[in-house]
């Protein structure tokens, strides 16, 4: 039976992010949305008023009905590979509204908290080896605090799978070790006040 974007997001929402994340990277480089079949379309329509993180999505798609036909009928007929890459897009960029990956942004919310949430080890050491990885925001946060605090580590391997340059890299690092010296001044405050 035939994969579909469907059953990616749900094994997603299961917590197997992996099917997603493996399909999405198959759509490589900046023009991965060449073959979408939205492009060149009016990107209206795929912000249909009165959908939004916060509403309820069954509720939603049947209020809405024959409206949401044509972008999700474009959605479902779009690559799978695009489809994936669009939805993890969506995903990393935090986007709250608008449909992406065949979701309108209701259905989206449950996976964007589930996004937000994952921390998986495997993809923080991919991308300190420079293996460009779709992260989110806990395992980019991590990569940039053991780059921060590792002077050993690769600093071209690292941008390079943080898809950021070498300069933005070692700025993000300079706020991470500036952050954590306040805080840990803070905590030493505190301890001298309490004492
Ligand atoms: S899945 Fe994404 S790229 Fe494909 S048609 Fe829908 S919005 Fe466009």
């Amino acid at each position: 039976m035939r994969t579909t974007i469907s059953d990616l997001s749900e094994a997603a929402l299961r917590g197997d992010w992996g099917p997603l994340i493996r399909e999405s990277e198959k759509a490589r480089g900046k023009h991965w949305a060449e073959d979408a079949r939205c492009a060149g379309r009016d990107t209206n329509i795929f912000f249909p008023r009165g959908d939004g993180p916060q509403s309820e999505p069954v509720e939603t798609v049947e209020r809405l009905g024959a409206s949401l036909a044509g972008p999700l009928n474009l959605c479902a007929a779009c690559p799978l590979t695009t489809a994936a890459r669009c939805l993890i897009e969506s995903l990393r960029d935090d986007e709250e509204f608008g449909i992406r990956g065949g979701l309108i942004a209701s259905e989206r919310s449950a996976l964007r908290s589930g996004w937000q949430r994952r921390a998986d080890k495997v993809a923080v050491a991919r991308a300190l080896r420079g293996s460009t990885a779709a992260l989110s925001r806990a395992e980019r946060n991590e990569v940039i605090a053991r780059f921060a605090t590792d002077p050993a580590m690769d600093a071209a391997a690292v941008a390079r799978g943080l898809g950021i340059t070498h300069e933005y890299l070692l700025k993000l690092a300079r706020t991470y070790r500036q952050k954590r010296r306040t805080e840990l001044a803070a905590l030493s405050a505190r301890r001298t006040h309490a004492a």
